[in-house]
């Protein structure tokens, strides 16, 4: 992560890619190094956790930049500028953010495995 701060801003640039490795260390290739991610209605830039050395798909990781803004002009400004982004589900029962496993209602709606 490169920052700097001209006259008028401060300027960070995130790296877009991160290498994937296997299990021993060798490079697969590459991976998205950041995801947008919608939680409980606040809208963030998370960096990815890369888990190619067990062969799974990147989780992720913590925020690096959090935005006060609309969520739907977030999920514009990140469709425009082609940056993945993963909305947390919002159980319909208990109305909690459901993290991990989940399944679904009669309605079709994410509810926790242990909701009713
Ligand atoms: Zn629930």
């Amino acid at each position: 992560m490169k920052i700097k701060k001209t006259k008028e801003n401060l300027v960070i640039e995130i790296p877009l890619w991160q290498t994937e490795y296997d299990w021993t260390r060798k490079p697969i290739g590459k991976i998205e190094n950041i995801i947008a991610v919608i939680h409980e209605g606040k809208c963030s830039i998370n960096k990815t956790i890369e888990m190619g050395y067990c062969g799974k798909a990147p989780q992720i990781g913590k925020e690096l930049l959090t935005f006060d803004m609309d969520v739907e002009e977030f999920v514009e400004k990140c469709n425009n500028l082609s940056i993945n982004l993963y909305e947390y589900p919002t159980c319909k029962i208990c109305k909690k953010t459901v993290y991990g496993s989940y399944t679904f209602n009669n309605s079709g709606k994410p509810i926790h495995l242990d909701c009713k």
